[in-house]
């Protein structure tokens, strides 16, 4: 009896890996998938916080990706080894801080290191020649296969008749003939192939899979770096980039001040690692001061806070400071105007 052909399918949740997938199961490779968590991921946060957001499905797509092809998914965490990537990108950024191609290459190489110790015989991914900018080109992306070491173990059903056969076409596991030559930024021929396959209510993200892609997210992650002089990073400081309004009037200290009950819901369970502020004469938000900021400049916190709050227009606003260890200050502080806060303050 021949032995059962095995891939993994590097599995975002968005069309391209879920059709991409089903091209190959439905030549009889058993399939499973796999989803690299960075840190930065789109789904399943912001929506969960936000409370506009709220209406919307809470689904984590790349699971619903894997029910909807009945496979088995690996959801991997990679927060801790990612940060090389994003921080020393050999092949530097996109149009953001997003590092695709070296995103890519990273996560390939995963998959091979997985497929290698799973014994599995290749590796799918839903790239589509020419649908991004930086990752997929007809000319990165055999260096992508190259340099994860993969090499034509990477296969792109997608899009596979644009480049030379791989390991699974010569070894015929799939059929070439039946792998496709999508390319370029149309989504038509994914939404045809979709709708062939009965595929409906699948991710549509806008942009890319992770915030890297987001102008306003990298701008914070930027001034993030420039404020500590490095660019290290925890995964709870990313959290916080996704939740807020960012306003740094020094570079020793910042404030992220909550735009909305799903937000303050979230932020409260950072109160024991940061000073918070909150109004109690007036409603108004719940911000936390990141960094270290002397009493001068957490009375200037206070009056940013509370223009933010209901008593912007009051003479006299009062609000509670939090410490990280729980001891709070009152204070009584005018409001400050808009003429006040320059333009540069807001990250
Ligand atoms: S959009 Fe984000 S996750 Fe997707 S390839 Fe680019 S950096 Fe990686």
């Amino acid at each position: 009896m021949s032995r059962q052909i095995k891939a993994v399918s590097l599995i975002s949740g968005g069309l391209d890996s879920l059709l991409a997938t089903k091209v190959v199961m439905d030549q009889g490779v058993h399939v499973e998938g796999i989803n690299f968590y960075t840190g930065f991921c789109v789904e399943g946060h912001t929506h969960a916080i936000r409370k506009k957001d709220r209406a919307k499905p809470k689904r984590n797509n790349a699971l619903w990706v894997a029910e909807k092809l009945g496979i088995k998914l690996h959801i991997i965490d990679v927060i801790d080894e990612y940060k090389d990537v994003l921080i020393n990108p050999k092949h530097g950024y996109g149009a953001n801080m997003n590092p695709c191609h070296d995103c890519k290459t990273f996560m390939v190489h995963k998959a091979l290191q997985w497929i290698e110790k799973n014994d599995f015989d290749f590796i799918i991914t839903g790239e589509v020649m020419g649908q991004r900018p930086m990752s997929q080109r007809k000319d990165t992306m055999p260096v992508i296969a190259r340099e994860s070491g993969a090499g034509d173990k990477l296969l792109r059903p997608l899009c596979a008749k644009h480049f030379p056969e791989t390991l699974p076409e010569r070894e015929g596991w799939v059929v070439r003939d039946q792998l496709l030559d999508f390319h370029g930024r149309s989504r038509k021929p994914q939404m045809a192939l979709a709708a062939h396959y009965g595929f409906e209510d699948y991710a549509q993200p806008a942009g890319g899979c992770c915030f890297l892609t987001d102008e306003n997210y990298s701008k914070k992650l930027v001034d993030l770096w420039q404020a500590r002089g490095n660019k290290e990073y925890e995964l709870d400081d990313i959290m916080l980039l996704k939740v807020g309004r960012h306003i740094r009037p020094a570079p020793n200290y910042k404030l992220i001040v909550a735009r909305e009950e799903g937000e303050v819901n979230f932020m409260q369970g950072y109160r024991n690692r940061f000073t918070s502020i909150k109004t109690t004469s007036h409603s108004g938000p719940l911000v936390l001061v990141e960094g270290e900021a002397n009493d001068e400049e957490l009375n200037l916190a206070a009056r940013i806070t509370a223009r933010f709050s209901a008593g912007k227009n009051a003479e006299q606003v009062e609000l509670e400071l939090r410490d990280k260890d729980g001891t709070a200050t009152k204070v009584k502080v005018k409001p400050m105007s808009v003429s006040e806060m320059p333009l540069s303050w807001y990250v």
